[in-house]
């Protein structure tokens, strides 16, 4: 946490952090005692130091692409295929996750699998934007009839900037249409340098249809088999770990979040906390609609009992009551000042260039101005959902250090238009868009009107886009 306040302006209050206090402390002659009592919270529990002593875990799967090569289509047939069609008569709800049984053939000990099925990505997006990884394979859907595209790109880039923490499968999709190509696709993939399996490399590519249905066993025993190759384990007992993909509020129920468990065991009754909300588990529910008493690692399950809303991407934790409420209140205080950190630079800034503005009109012009203060990257965001926006915002606004940085001016839900476009042109910002399209009119719009537009669904790509600009703003050193 930083200090508050500039030494020149004395009549600024401080915020210290409690290391700061202590120091200060120190210099009177006296120790510092920081209560636990302001500083306690629940934290991830550390990794198992052996895993392979574990339970295997069903694996976690997110399927990416170009849009319009058959991602949602492909995950409706699949979803269609799950334990929720079959036993809920063909009702399924959208959790933001489903599970498809692996038939009890398969070669491998894989009984199922859990399919993320957020639109855009978004809960992807949104806890990988908070440092953590919940996917343990991405399915690369490639339309066979369109080959690669820039979002086909940005999934590349991604797989390739994860270093194999993630597996990949290839899907080379609407291979019922007439006259596809599906050999000169893999060429292409192998030019973007993924190493598929047909070339001697260990990527895995299948040949499917999500309209027809045709090659999807292949494509669950392909997965299962990729799964039981990184032997994806979670411990059942100890400490709760999971994330919130999706929440809302559902009528009679209250708010409700889908919870996926990565590790230990998600319990009825159990008190949790996920940022500064708590729940205590009154239903629990699994992707196939069933009440469950208790739901284990790789599984997305359904909870009520949440007091107000969890954010998707947050993780969840469990606690006793006592320590989930100790936790939040210390928390929202962090968060309260943050905020007044943030007032505080903010009044800093404005007060500087006031004076600034003042010193510019009443000294002589001879010399330049000293600008002082940082150099704004402002950026309006747009989102598909909401929980994406939050993400993007959250990725973006560190950006930056004291000569430059970003300022999201403001952040929304849908298509970019018009009234972004003034915006961004009168107060001089750069527009981000995550996952939603840009018009092509808008685009001629923003062209015009020299309105930088940064679009992707890929969170990384936006942030080293960002902070490429961020770096341009830097003064050149000479
Ligand atoms: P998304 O944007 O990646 O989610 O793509 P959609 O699933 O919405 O599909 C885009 C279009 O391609 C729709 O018109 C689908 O009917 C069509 N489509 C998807 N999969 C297939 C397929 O396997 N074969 C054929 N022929 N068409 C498909």
């Amino acid at each position: 946490m930083a200090q508050v306040g500039m030494a020149a302006e004395s009549n600024y209050d401080y915020v210290l952090t409690s290391d700061y206090a202590a120091l200060i402390a120190e210099e009177f002659g006296r120790n510092a005692i920081i209560s636990d009592e302001y500083s306690f919270d629940l934290h991830p529990p550390p990794p198992h130091p052996d895993p392979t002593t574990l339970p295997s875990r069903p694996p976690v799967v997110t399927i990416m692409g170009h849009v319009d090569h058959g991602k949602t289509t492909l995950l409706d047939t699949l979803r269609s295929t799950s334990v929720a069609k079959k036993e809920a008569g063909g009702i399924t709800q959208h959790i933001g996750a489903f599970s498809v049984p692996v038939q009890a053939t398969s070669s491998s000990g894989i009984r199922s699998i859990t399919f993320l099925d957020t639109p855009g990505h978004a809960a992807f997006s949104a806890i990988r934007a908070r440092g953590a990884n919940v996917t343990d394979i991405i399915v690369l859907v490639v339309a066979a009839d369109d080959g690669i595209m820039p979002q086909t790109r940005e999934v590349i880039d991604l797989i390739k900037r994860d270093q194999g923490n993630t597996s990949v499968v290839i899907a080379i999709n609407k291979i019922d249409k007439p006259g596809v190509d599906v050999d000169a696709v893999q060429k292409k993939l192998l030019a973007e340098g993924l190493q598929l399996e047909v070339f001697g490399g260990d990527i895995p590519s299948v040949e499917v249809s999500g309209l027809t249905g045709q090659g999807l066993p292949t494509l669950i025993e392909t997965i299962s088999a990729v799964a039981e190759v990184r032997d994806i384990r979670a411990e059942r007992g100890g400490v709760l770990y999971g994330h919130v993909l999706e929440s809302k509020v559902q009528k009679g129920l209250g708010p409700v979040a889908t919870v996926l468990v990565m590790r230990g065991c998600l319990e009825m009754g159990a008190h949790l906390i996920s940022g500064t909300h708590h729940a205590k588990v009154r239903i629990m529910k699994d992707s196939s609609d069933n009440i469950i008493k208790t739901a284990y690692p790789g599984m997305a399950v359904t909870v009520s009992g949440w007091k107000s809303l969890p954010s998707s991407g947050d993780n969840v934790l469990q606690g006793s009551e006592s320590e989930i409420k100790k936790a939040i209140a210390n928390r929202e205080r962090a968060q309260g000042l943050k905020a007044l950190m943030t007032d505080a630079e903010a009044i800093n800034a404005a007060r500087n260039q006031e004076r600034r503005q003042k010193e510019n009109t009443t000294v002589a012009t001879a010399a330049p101005p000293v600008v002082e203060g940082p150099k704004e990257l402002r950026l309006i965001v747009k989102a598909d959902v909401s929980g994406s926006a939050e993400a993007v915002v959250g990725a973006l606004q560190g950006i930056g250090n004291k000569d430059a940085q970003t300022k999201i001016v403001s952040s929304g839900v849908g298509d970019v238009s018009e009234s972004d476009i003034t915006m961004a042109k009168a107060i001089d910002a750069t527009i981000i868009a995550f996952s939603v399209s840009v018009p092509r009119s808008i685009e001629t719009l923003a062209a015009q009107n020299q309105v930088p537009i940064c679009s992707s669904n890929i969170i990384y790509r936006l942030m080293d886009n960002v902070r490429a600009r961020v770096i341009a703003l830097l003064p050149v050193i000479v």
